[in-house]
């Protein structure tokens, strides 16, 4: 293990964390809250992001509609859910929050509309 710096994510403070191996795991510093705290340590172990993107629609005003995981998936599993997310066409009307697909590429995830589309 090597010295680690990380920015937090948490909020617009962006926090700078440096994580030191020590003798049980890494000593974060930097924080300014608990999530910050909790963003390097699983950073650290398991790190993962949420995926948005944008999906093919038919029948609809409009081609496509953006989508987003409806939580994080690992993030070594990023890649298998952009590939499973251009695959993807769906029918026309959609409504924000409507689950396109409950478990995408195989994470347990649903991916949701970001943006209604109404059908022609
Ligand atoms: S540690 Fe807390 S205050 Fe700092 S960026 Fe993260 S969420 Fe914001």
């Amino acid at each position: 293990m090597e010295t680690r710096i990380l920015t937090c994510i948490g909020c617009p403070l962006g926090c700078a964390l440096t994580a030191v191996p020590g003798s049980d795991g890494y000593e974060i510093s930097g924080y300014t809250c608990k999530r910050g705290l909790e963003y390097a340590q699983k950073e650290l172990t398991r790190p993962e992001r949420t995926v948005t993107s944008t999906v093919r629609v038919t029948g609809g005003v409009a081609k496509v509609t953006s989508v987003r995981t409806a939580t994080d998936v690992p993030k070594e599993a990023i890649w298998d859910v952009m590939k499973a997310i251009n695959a993807l066409e769906v029918a026309a009307p959609i409504a924000i929050g409507d689950v396109l697909c409950g478990n995408i590429a195989g994470t347990g995830v649903a991916l949701t509309a970001t943006k209604g589309v109404k059908a022609k």
